[in-house]
């Protein structure tokens, strides 16, 4: 799945949650995350986003790697 990183935190553009197919961008406290399950790995989101907070995550910056796991837990919260 995609994921959404660090530069998303206070900026929620959502450009990216008018582009996904299938409506798997939901909004937290201060950052978008991307339901992995949901997920169909098109890529639509990631060249609308103003800041470049989103890549596969087989992709994703070394610096941004905790990102995964935190997309990934803010739907086992929920
Ligand atoms: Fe939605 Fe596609 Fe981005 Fe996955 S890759 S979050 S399905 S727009």
């Amino acid at each position: 799945p995609y994921v959404i990183a660090e530069p998303c935190i206070d900026v929620m553009d959502k450009s990216c949650v008018e582009e996904c197919p299938v409506d798997c961008i939901y909004e937290g406290e201060r950052k978008l995350y991307i339901n992995p399950k949901e997920c169909i790995d098109c890529g639509a989101c990631e060249p609308v986003c103003p800041v470049e907070a989103i890549s596969q995550d087989r992709r994703v910056a070394p610096e941004h790697v905790d990102f995964v796991e935190d997309n990934r837990r803010f739907f086992i919260e929920v």
